[in-house]
């Protein structure tokens, strides 16, 4: 059976479907490493106000990869090793917080988008971005950090001044070698489905990817 045979259930929440793996993953991931992670970085924006301004173009920098998608700006945050990485996302939600600063004191109009915002397919948008494609799981796999990593972003008018994406190699990240399925608790391969209502969070989809593995 080939990956495009495997259906992916989603988890109905408010009568509303979130069918995005590569969004509910690293929530997943998060909440099983450290479940106070998301409230104290919650209660961290006070702070943060009162540090001062960081200058746009060196916030920017910031992210180990940036990209594009119309309006959207993409931003990656890579882990240090297989196992999902609270320091990532710390960086990524103090780069968001300032972010945010920055534009309001700017007067823009924007909309950030956090790695664990379930309402939006983050993966699909860095995949339109060029930032690597998609896994059988629908989770982004950079052609340089496969799939572990955060994916931020923010719609914002006006654009960006985004530095220099990451050289990218010629492979574009997934090479479809199936490994990730056959590996899945779930047998997707031999049930033809994926249902996150039951996903254990093992993270084997991530750490078993030959992709990026040394960096
Ligand atoms: S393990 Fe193979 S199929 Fe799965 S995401 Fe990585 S390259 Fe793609
Ligand atoms: S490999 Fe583990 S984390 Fe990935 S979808 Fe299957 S059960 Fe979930």
């Amino acid at each position: 059976m080939s990956r495009r045979n495997v259906r992916f259930q989603g988890v109905i929440k408010n009568g509303a479907a979130i069918e995005f793996f590569g969004t509910i993953i690293p929530s997943l991931l998060l909440f099983k490493r450290d479940p106070r992670a998301w409230w104290q970085r919650r209660q961290s924006r006070r702070n943060r106000n009162r540090q001062p301004l960081p200058l746009l173009e060196d916030l920017l920098k910031r992210p180990n990869d940036a990209g594009r998608a119309g309006d959207t700006y993409i931003f990656i945050f890579k882990w240090k090793g297989d196992e999902f990485d609270l320091d990532a996302f710390h960086d990524s939600h103090d780069f968001l917080l300032d972010l945010e600063r920055v534009l309001r004191a700017q007067g823009r109009r924007f909309r950030i988008f956090t790695t664990l915002s379930p309402k939006i397919n983050l993966p699909e948008l860095a995949e339109t971005a060029g930032l690597g494609n998609l896994s059988p799981f629908g989770l982004l796999v950079h052609p340089r950090f496969g799939p572990r990593m955060l994916i931020t972003g923010v719609e914002v008018e006006g654009g960006l001044p985004l530095p220099g994406q990451v050289e990218q190699p010629a492979s574009m990240g997934c090479n479809d070698c199936g490994l990730c399925l056959s590996l899945c608790p779930q047998a997707p391969l031999e049930r033809g489905e994926v249902d996150l209502r039951k996903c254990e969070g093992c993270s084997r989809c991530i750490k078993c990817c030959p992709i990026g593995k040394s960096v």
